[in-house]
């Protein structure tokens, strides 16, 4: 059994880089600007933070923008709650469209998202952009589901590949990529509803095996999360970051005092664990790297 003390020292302090916010989520660490980039998403705006400059408002309006990653070119990738799409976000605040219908029907309000190593971009779709105002425009659905999506930039193709979940939310790869977690918070509202992370076995690369259970988050749900260099998964709760070794056991608890909703390792060795909570945005050093897909960074 793994022990915290070796991925994340006893000694290191939580600091709280940022707080003003409403409900901050989607962290992406930019490597070539050594600056973190974060949505506040009912105000409708992205953030930066950066060691030099502090925090800033980077774009807003934002089109309601939740999770971000990198492209395997470092650039950044968007889901958009406002426009319902996956979009590209340069770093002059431009904001292009990559993808925002499967089979002719507009996408729910897309989540969280990351990108294989062959360059297809995976992602989570589920109602939450859509159910109010707050965090997006109330509409209806139209696929009627709350899917995982594949998609390929390069042939502009949209594959569902999972409906098993309520609603789907985080996900991450594997580090070798043979097994995709996404997690499951319809529990939030539902209290007899999903609050975990379950683990599928990819198949030829692009398709997804049945679901197993990878992780019951005892405390609120698992919104997003990230691996860290050695495969273990560092997942939001309601009370900080679980950290969960690779067969599905706990290994430990970093506390925060915000419900927690996302992380991302970055800085100047990949190893600080940057994390949204709340109404704000908090660091902490740990011994490790994030898991690093390609020549992008740190996912
Ligand atoms: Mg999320």
């Amino acid at each position: 059994m793994v022990d915290l003390a070796t991925l994340v020292s006893p000694d290191a302090a939580l600091r709280r880089l940022w707080t003003g916010g409403e409900w901050c989520e989607g962290p992406v660490w930019v490597a070539g600007e050594a600056a973190l980039l974060w949505s506040d998403i009912p105000n409708d705006r992205v953030l930066r933070w950066s060691e030099r400059d502090g925090a800033s408002v980077f774009l807003q309006p934002a089109g309601f923008q939740n999770g971000h990653t990198l492209d395997l070119d470092g650039s950044v990738l968007a889901c958009s709650h406002g426009d319902r799409r996956i979009e590209r976000l340069h770093l002059d605040g431009r904001r292009e469209p990559l993808v925002d219908r499967y089979r002719g029907m507009r996408l729910n309000s897309p989540n969280d998202i990351v990108v294989k190593r062959d360059g297809t971009i995976w992602f989570t779709d589920p109602p939450y952009g859509i159910l109010s105002d707050r965090e997006g425009h109330t509409a209806e659905s139209e696929i009627g589901a709350c899917m995982v999506f594949r998609f390929d930039p390069r042939s502009g193709e949209l594959d569902a590949v999972t409906d098993a979940m309520v609603h789907p939310n985080g996900l991450a790869f594997s580090l070798d990529e043979s097994i995709l977690y996404v997690s499951d918070t319809e529990g939030w509202g539902n209290p007899g509803g999903p609050h975990h992370i379950r683990a599928f076995d990819v198949i030829d690369g692009r398709r997804l095996g049945p679901p197993r259970l990878y992780y019951d988050v005892p405390a609120g749900v698992p919104d997003g999360f990230r691996l860290d260099e050695h495969g273990n998964v560092f997942t939001s709760t309601l009370e900080g970051i679980h950290v969960v070794a690779p067969d599905g056991t706990l290994i430990g608890r970093i506390p925060v005092p915000e419900r927690t909703s996302n992380c991302v390792f970055g800085g100047p060795g990949g190893r600080t664990l940057f994390i949204t909570a709340g109404a704000s945005l908090y660091a902490i050093e740990t011994l490790v790297r994030g898991a690093v897909p390609g020549p992008g960074g740190h996912r």
